[in-house]
């Protein structure tokens, strides 16, 4: 019997997803039948994004499963008529990006290059940063993103701590879990980064308190959620030299209100939300994996848990 899918993501990104979402459906052997618009009570499967058209899942009653096409699954998760499975986003192309935009970001403040490109005639004086061995990196949250992001920065040569809710063990990285593995792993963290999902546990995980334990001048990278920060409590940490820079992708609100002190630090760099973005043909596989792997009987992958909020 064909499977019904439904594509309730914003409009626009059709034009993205049709070919390859298609093609990995027939690739995985599916008969599928891939639209925008069937009536609910015939969808067997929902490829998900917030700012797509659906927000009421009761209709859908035969739905077997919602595939979010976002790994941050914040929005959605306290949706009181979702009943379904949800799963999120795992995408080999939106891991690399993300490790990318990390990486790019840590050399950038290891190396000291906005100095370097900010010289001005008469202005040679050298300028040596530490090797990459001798500067320690933190990395909080250490799923798909998080791991990936920890790794390249070994590869790299940096000295990695990673901090999760339960204990890793990953080859080349100092792994920590708990309220006392938190307070070490920012004890030593030169560059700091935030990969942690938006849960009422993670709320405010920077505080006055947090940014206290970071070592003098420390620099953050946060691509996780805004929420993650005390937003008062990191002015401040900038305004006295306790965090030495900030290079901010995401904020409680965004975008980031015009007036937000953010946009005028002198120690804030913001990026608008653009750290990684799912990639279609990559991220097709996956959602396809994951229908195959539900008409086979076979546990779904990326299951959020909601117990968690993540
Ligand atoms: P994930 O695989 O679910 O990993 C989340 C990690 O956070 C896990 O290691 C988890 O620990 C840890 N964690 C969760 N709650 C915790 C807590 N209370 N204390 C300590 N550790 C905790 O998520 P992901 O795919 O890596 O994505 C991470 C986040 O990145 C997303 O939620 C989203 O907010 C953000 N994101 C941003 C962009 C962007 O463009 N800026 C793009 C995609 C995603 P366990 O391993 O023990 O479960």
């Amino acid at each position: 019997m064909t499977i019904n899918v439904l594509f309730a993501a914003r409009p626009d990104r059709w034009d993205d997803y049709e070919a390859p979402l298609s093609a990995a459906l027939a690739d995985a052997g599916l008969d599928a039948h891939l639209a925008t618009d069937l009536p609910p009570g015939e969808v067997d499967y929902i490829v998900y994004s917030p700012s797509g058209p659906v927000s009421d899942f009761r209709p859908f009653t035969r739905a077997k499963a919602v595939l979010n096409l976002w790994a941050g699954v914040e929005t959605i998760i306290g949706n009181p008529t979702l009943t379904q499975p949800l799963c999120r986003m795992v995408d080999e192309g939106l891991t690399l990006g993300m490790a990318e935009w990390v990486a790019g970001h840590a050399l950038r403040h290891h190396l000291g290059t906005d100095l370097d490109v900010r010289r001005a005639p008469g202005d040679w004086s050298p300028h040596i940063p530490p090797l990459a061995p001798e500067r320690p990196v933190t990395v909080l949250g250490l799923g798909a993103l998080g791991q990936a992001a920890a790794r390249m920065l070994a590869n790299i040569g940096f000295p990695v701590t990673g901090w999760s809710r339960t204990q890793k063990d990953i080859a080349g990285i100092r792994c920590l879990s708990g309220a006392d593995g938190l307070d070490r792993a920012l004890s030593n963290a030169q560059i700091l980064v935030l990969l942690l999902p938006d849960t009422p546990a993670t709320a405010n995980i920077l505080d006055a308190r947090t940014l206290a334990l970071l070592p003098r001048g420390a620099v953050i990278l946060n691509p996780g959620r805004g929420t993650l920060i005390d937003d008062d409590a990191l002015l401040l940490a900038l305004d006295t030299g306790q965090v030495g820079h900030a290079t901010l992708d995401v904020f409680r609100q965004e975008p980031l209100p015009g007036e937000h002190p953010y946009w005028h630090h002198p120690r804030v760099t913001v990026t608008p939300h653009i750290a990684a973005e799912t990639r279609p043909r990559t991220a097709s596989l996956t959602i396809a994996e994951n229908i195959r792997r539900s008409e086979a009987g076979e546990p779904l992958l990326h299951l959020v848990d909601r117990k968690h909020g993540y």
